[in-house]
């Protein structure tokens, strides 16, 4: 029978890993989307959409359509899940890994105040600028909303949650961004301090390279830790060889396509 591969999704990583392993006869694929999105975009393989009730559910899950592997390719701040697939792992006995690309790392220039949460975020805003380009994702903005007297521009990808501070601007925006676009729109805003999560990727890094040209500090969020004891891998290339390294069922779809 084939290999069977969960992947936890909702990220690029994830899309480009579906692709990897569809491409390869003899693996059987499943994509899990949590259902935020109102349009996700074709995915290969076979999708699954909405939540599994928890660990308990997802260890159901993976009994009952005998996966082999899953793969936790969830966005760096999706903490539940990630809790939620080690366990379930843990429970079945099914190889697991994290596919979590790597964080952002400041350079000579960078102006980075490293927090550990939104609210330490708001916090720290009064001290550093009074207009704020606010990039942390479409929910958890209540945190920013008593900073009443700061001017925000939000920018998520579908419109964000309310409560948001009274002086809000929305732009709706989905990435990837260049420096220019960037910098033309901290300059036309004329922001002087921005937020943002430490999520790692090409796709919106260029808001920092930005940030540093202009020498404007930057709030970053940093990361949840991973559950103890998961295997995290920074990029598909590296599922892709722990697989074909792991267990049975792939080892013998890699050697199916390996020249005699
Ligand atoms: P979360 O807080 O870690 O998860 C909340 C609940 O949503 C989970 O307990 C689970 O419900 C369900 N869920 C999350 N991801 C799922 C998936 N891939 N498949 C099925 N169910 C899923 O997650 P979140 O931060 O709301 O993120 C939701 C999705 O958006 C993730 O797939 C993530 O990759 C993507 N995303 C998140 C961010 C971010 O900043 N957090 C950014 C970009 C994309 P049950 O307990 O019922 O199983």
């Amino acid at each position: 029978m084939s290999p069977h591969v969960l992947i936890l999704g909702g990220t690029t990583e994830a899309r480009e890993l579906a692709a990897a392993l569809a491409a390869r006869p003899g693996t059987r694929v499943t994509t899990s989307l949590a259902g935020r999105v109102a349009r996700p975009g074709a995915l290969p393989g076979e999708v699954r959409v909405g939540g599994f009730g928890g660990a308990d559910g997802l260890a159901h899950w993976l009994r009952e359509h005998r996966v082999d592997a899953l793969v936790d390719a969830t966005h760096p701040f999706a903490e539940t899940i990630t809790a939620n697939a080690a366990r379930a792992a843990a429970a079945t006995g099914v190889t697991a890994l994290v596919l979590r690309r790597p964080g952002w790392q400041a350079g000579p220039g960078d102006r980075w105040h490293p927090v550990a949460s939104l609210a330490a975020a708001a916090d720290l805003l009064p001290r550093l600028g009074s207009r704020v380009f606010l990039t942390t994702g479409r929910l958890g903005l209540a945190a920013f909303a008593r900073l009443t007297d700061l001017h925000f521009v939000v920018r998520s990808v579908e419109a964000p949650e309310p409560p948001l501070p009274p002086q809000t601007r929305v732009l709706l925006a989905r990435g990837p961004f260049t420096v220019a676009g960037e910098s033309a729109l901290l300059r036309e805003h004329r922001v002087d301090v921005l937020v943002t999560k430490d999520s790692g990727g090409a796709a919106t890094a260029a808001k920092l390279t930005a940030a540093r040209q202009l020498a404007l500090p930057v709030v970053v969020v940093r990361r949840p830790a991973l559950p103890e004891g998961v295997v995290s891998v920074p990029d598909v290339a590296g599922v892709l060889d722990r697989l074909a390294a792991g267990p049975a069922p792939f080892r013998r779809a890699a050697g199916d396509l390996s020249p005699e």
